[in-house]
């Protein structure tokens, strides 16, 4: 696996201590997000450094996505739940790896 100095995400991949994980493949890795905005708050992570979204040249982390979503939805029941990519840092991207996040939304909350 190839990785980037000073990533945060890299270094999960790398030692995932206190980390909670909720599914791992060959190629990612879901986790609960250390500064959830929600409860189930969940990152997909690319277990390789990829930047941006359209760095990513296959269908796995799609795929990934949702067997993750899956196991978010079963683990905390939301009713909604919203799902973004921050690609690059002018949308918001704080840590330069492309991620997908996985955030629960209630009725009324
Ligand atoms: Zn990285």
């Amino acid at each position: 696996m190839s990785s980037a100095d000073g990533c945060t995400f890299c270094s999960i991949i790398d030692d995932r201590d206190g980390v909670e994980t909720l599914l791992e493949s060959e190629s990612y890795l879901c986790i609960l997000d250390a500064y959830p905005v929600n409860e189930g708050h969940a990152l997909v992570i690319p277990k390789t450094h990829v930047r941006y979204l359209e760095d990513v040249c296959d269908t796995q982390m799609f795929e990934f996505l949702q067997k993750a979503l899956a196991k978010v939805n079963a683990i905390y029941e939301p009713d909604a739940t919203t799902i973004g990519v921050n690609n690059g840092t002018d949308a918001g991207q704080t840590i330069p790896t492309s991620t997908g996040t996985l955030s629960r939304d209630t009725k009324g909350t």
